[in-house]
């Protein structure tokens, strides 16, 4: 039987930047704690991926599991959702499955190595089909969430209850919620709205879920006392253990994002930071949609007029709108004429192409607001340095995680939803406004709240003995032990 000493646990992350660097910064942390051999099983290029997003992190194997995307008609050496155009996520969401061969085989090594099987397989709430690997083993599968609990109750709950074509009200209840809590249909992704058992997101989601639902347990990247009401309902929901153990943002990928920003934005990040040097304090709007998500063509123009208009400084993550080719050149008849220039020349604002320097930029004094699609280790980052969020969601939870911003933790104004919908310049410039204008009124009260979650967030990075996460984390440990 394994032992804390000789102790293994192999991991199964999904394939998007997103969810495998939580994942690593996870294998890091029980590593550190426990000394357990961790490996991470994973496509060829999300190895080249991770290896170049880690500088010295050498302690974590990474296995590779072979795949072809060209067989599941994905394009050819795409492996992960950045470069993937967004139609073809579900895809990648049905291509995910075919790992199992490989990771069976994979375990079968590792067990017949070690002369027992590993102390447990963490996977990926989307990989719910590793609960069958674990189980033939004879060990237990343990479901990672890298979302939120609030945004991963109110997702798995949807996909398990559809159809919600037929939600008839505005507003209606979301099993898992208490009675009188209310969603609106507006909140509803296209693919969810849509679903009904038979389409490709439901028989990808579906199973996926109640799969997951099956595990021994699951872990979440969050923090107890940041979400108390999520973390209490997800527990009621799955009744299984739930274990906090956020927020998981590893200084290494700091080191790999800032490379990279330099390398693929055209503007070096000591030229971002510098800019933001010169800057008044909590002046500066950070805007950026995550590592695979756009906005729409005209929702661009719109965003970029009440920029202007709303005369704050800003630094803007910009790709091509969405339809078009992420990797594509940008073209400036995206935006109003003469945008780029003139707020060059009279500095009011960067943008920046393709990939920015994120934790740099929330991390600096002059950053005031992120405007974000309120993905969740965006939320978790902005919040850690006292930074409210204009909330923009397009996509998965993050319509729950910005109704959970605004109404449970008071630290967000929601500007707009997805990518269909019309927004005008004076939408835009009325929220910026309203958040950015801390001196007084709503802008104030949201950056005190983010500053007492900051501090929150921060406890706990700092790993004290008594922290919420490090209690959770020996938990898990003890269980996987004693199991
Ligand atoms: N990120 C970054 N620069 C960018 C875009 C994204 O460093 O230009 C990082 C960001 O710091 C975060 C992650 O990519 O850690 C995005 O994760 P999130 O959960 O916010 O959104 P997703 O990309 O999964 O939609």
């Amino acid at each position: 039987k394994a032992t804390k000493r000789n102790g293994h646990i192999v991991m199964s992350p999904f394939m998007a930047h997103g969810h495998l660097i939580p994942f690593l910064e996870l294998a890091r942390q029980i590593h550190e704690r426990t000394s357990f051999t961790i490996t991470i099983a994973i496509t060829p290029l999300n190895i080249q991926y991770l290896k170049s997003a880690i500088s010295s992190n050498n302690d974590i194997q990474l296995a590779e599991l072979p795949f072809n995307s060209s067989q599941h008609g994905l394009p050819p050496n795409i492996e992960n959702t950045e470069k993937l155009p967004l139609p073809d996520f579900i895809k990648l969401f049905h291509a995910s499955v075919s790992l199992e061969a490989p990771l069976r085989s994979l375990v079968s090594k590792i067990t017949q190595e070690e002369g027992h099987p590993p102390l447990c397989i963490i996977s990926d709430v989307f990989h719910g089909w590793v609960t069958n690997v674990a189980e033939s083993f004879g060990t237990g599968n343990i479901s990672f969430t890298t979302c939120g609990a609030y945004g991963t109750l109110a997702y798995i709950s949807m996909w398990s209850n559809l159809p919600h074509r037929k939600t008839d009200t505005e507003e209606f209840w979301v099993p898992g919620f208490p009675k009188n809590y209310t969603f609106q249909r507006s909140q509803l992704h296209k693919h969810i709205r849509s679903a009904d058992g038979s389409d490709a997101w439901s028989r990808f989601f579906i199973p996926q879920i109640a799969l997951s639902m099956k595990s021994k347990g699951w872990i979440c990247n969050t923090v107890e006392e940041i979400e108390p009401l999520g973390i209490q309902l997800l527990r009621n929901y799955l009744q299984l253990p739930v274990w906090t153990v956020g927020p998981l943002q590893p200084p290494a990928s700091l080191k790999s994002s800032k490379n990279r920003a330099g390398k693929e934005s055209g503007i070096s990040v000591e030229a971002c930071i510098e800019w933001l040097h010169l800057k008044d304090q909590s002046s500066v709007l950070y805007i950026s949609f995550g590592s695979q998500n756009t906005i729409s063509a005209s929702q661009m123009m719109a965003l970029a007029e009440g920029l202007e208009e709303s005369g704050k400084s800003f630094i803007w993550v910009i790709r091509p709108p969405f339809g078009f080719d992420m990797n594509a050149e940008f073209l400036a008849e995206w935006l109003p004429k003469g945008f780029e220039e003139r707020m060059e020349d009279n500095k009011r604002g960067i943008l920046v192409h393709k990939w920015g320097p994120q934790l740099e930029i929330l991390s600096h004094s002059s950053t005031g607001a992120f405007l974000s699609h309120c993905g969740w280790n965006s939320v978790l980052e902005s919040l850690s340095q006292g930074v409210p969020i204009i909330g923009w969601p397009l996509a998965a939870e993050q319509a729950y995680n910005a109704k959970m911003l605004v109404e449970e933790m008071g630290v967000s104004v929601e500007l707009t939803r997805f990518v269909e919908t019309d927004i005008s310049k004076e939408e835009v410039k009325k929220v910026i406004g309203v958040v950015m204008d801390q001196k007084e009124g709503r802008g104030k009260e949201m950056k005190e709240k983010a500053n007492e979650i900051a501090v929150l967030l921060a406890t706990t990075e700092n790993g004290q003995e008594n922290d919420s996460s490090v209690r959770s984390m020996d938990g898990f440990v003890r269980t996987i032990l004693s199991s």
